[in-house]
């Protein structure tokens, strides 16, 4: 097959182009039939993107239909009962300034739009965006991650069967291909994966002033209040379910590290260890219901992680490897240094380091020295605590007495601030990034105010 190069890029953006310049993706029915083709899409070919999951990731098959493909089809849901209202346009007040006037906010489509993503949930960070662009009425081509090739593949073949090929595509390949793309000019960029590259992303945007959503990640903490009589076995499966139940860490809002007090935290990893025994046995590394390793880069990364000598000793469960099978066992390590390795990168894995301080009060400031995190967590009863860490922790997203179930509040904006990333998607969100607000304001003949034209008398200053 030849290679995607430039040239290929410029044909492909053209010919989107000139489909979006017929109108035909700006209408209401095109765009219906679309979100109810991938509705199909994923109704009909549930087992095929299991195994693609279980191909790139291992991913247990639960966690491919609970996060991947059910979060799509509510996805689609939402918008095919919602787009009637989100396109209608929004009447909104004058100024007397104006008078006598109307005037309204029209969603209009951006154009052709790109959605570059990510491998750790290949499935839906690719077709999430994608809906958005659809229900707004776009053009759109997908470039999915290399790293996960089973699904990659399987995208392509899918959405060449099922969706309008003349407005929506999906080009392969990794850096090569990605960096085609990329000296296009695209109406919107919607980029999903780590910051370095949102860096690059954004300069080839600039040159064209292309809008962007940048969707990255970060250290996103987990604070235990010792304090306030919480259900602790509660908490602590909630804990796991959003580290290692979702692909074993390797997910953007995943609990990165857990800040607790000195004298709880003891009793916290028992607590753990309790939990993660029962959910993945004796041998955590032969569990169907964890994710391996993406690749051995990610493997090797993340050895390093462990192998740093600030944590020698630190590790109070787990710590099992089997390179072979690219598997990490649930690991646990307490009282980490701040400048240890573990505690300056995004871990993005199953390795949960815990850090100790004296009073509770301190995780906040612990927090803020860092970069802005994608989430943060907190499990307390205490409605001061709770207050004063909404109000001082800056994050992408809070969820307070569990973890990452923001996630599916559709009704919640998702992503970064800061460092975390830029913009945001989800249900009407997802819509509004991928349209223009458009200001619309109507007068009539009547009522033409003179004091806007020269002469400029001093009298009319005065007004
Ligand atoms: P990745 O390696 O799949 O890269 C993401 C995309 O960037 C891929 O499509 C890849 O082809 C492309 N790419 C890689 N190098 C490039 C280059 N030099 N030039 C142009 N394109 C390039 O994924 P990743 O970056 O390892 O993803 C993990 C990161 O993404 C983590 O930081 C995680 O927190 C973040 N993430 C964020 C979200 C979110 O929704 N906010 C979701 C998933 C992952």
């Amino acid at each position: 097959m030849e290679k995607f190069n430039s040239e290929a890029g410029s044909i492909l953006v053209n010919e989107l182009n000139a489909t979006f310049g017929s109108g035909k993706t700006r209408i209401y029915e095109w765009r219906i039939s679309q979100l109810n083709q991938l509705f199909k899409l994923l109704n009909f070919h549930e087992q095929e993107i299991i195994d693609a999951l279980r191909n790139d990731l291992d991913k247990p098959p639960l966690e491919t239909v609970a996060y991947e493909i059910s979060m799509l089809k509510n996805s689609c849901k939402t918008a095919i009962k919602e787009l009637k209202h989100w396109m209608a346009p929004e009447k909104v007040k004058t100024s007397l300034t104006t008078f006598p006037s109307s005037a309204e906010i029209v969603s209009e489509p951006l154009g052709v739009v790109l959605v570059i993503s990510a491998w750790n949930y290949p499935f839906l960070l690719s077709l999430d965006p994608v809906i958005g662009a659809i229900a707004a009425g776009n053009a759109v081509v997908l470039k999915p991650s290399e790293l996960a090739p089973a699904t990659s593949s399987l995208l392509t073949k899918l959405l060449a069967e099922y969706m309008d090929n003349s407005s929506i595509r999906v080009v392969e390949g990794a850096v090569d291909e990605t960096s085609a793309l990329l000296q296009q000019k695209w109406d919107k960029i919607f980029y999903t994966g780590n910051g370095k590259v949102a860096r690059i992303v954004m300069a080839a945007a600039a040159k064209n002033l292309t809008p962007v959503v940048l969707e990255l990640g970060g250290k996103s903490p987990v604070i235990v209040d010792s304090n306030s009589n919480i259900n602790l076995q509660v908490a602590t499966r909630r804990i796991i379910a959003g580290k290692w139940g979702c692909n074993n860490g390797q997910a953007c809002i995943s609990p990165d590290y857990i800040i607790t007090t000195k004298d709880y935290a003891p009793k916290l990893v028992d607590s753990l260890k309790t939990e993660l025994e029962s959910f993945y046995g004796k041998n955590p590394l032969e569990s169907k219901d964890l994710s391996r390793i993406v690749n051995s880069n990610h493997f090797a990364r993340l050895s390093k992680l462990l192998d740093d000598d600030k944590v020698s000793g630190k590790t109070v469960y787990g710590g099992e490897k089997d390179e072979s099978k690219l598997r990490i066992s649930p690991t646990i390590l307490l009282d980490v240094p701040r400048d240890s390795l573990i505690m300056n990168e995004e871990i993005f894995g199953p390795l949960l380091p815990i850090i100790t301080v004296d009073k509770l009060e301190e995780s906040f400031d612990v927090i803020n020295s860092g970069p802005k995190p994608l989430a943060a967590y907190l499990f307390t009863n205490n409605k001061k605590l709770k207050e004063q860490f909404v109000k001082t922790i800056s994050a992408g997203g809070l969820v307070i007495n569990d973890t990452t179930l923001h996630l599916a509040v559709h009704t919640l904006p998702f992503g970064g601030v800061g460092d975390s990333g830029v913009g945001a998607y989800h249900g009407k969100f997802s819509f509004d990034a991928f349209s223009h607000k458009k200001a619309v304001l109507y007068r009539s003949f009547f009522g033409d105010a003179s004091i806007r034209y020269p002469p400029y008398t001093k009298t009319k200053m005065r007004f």
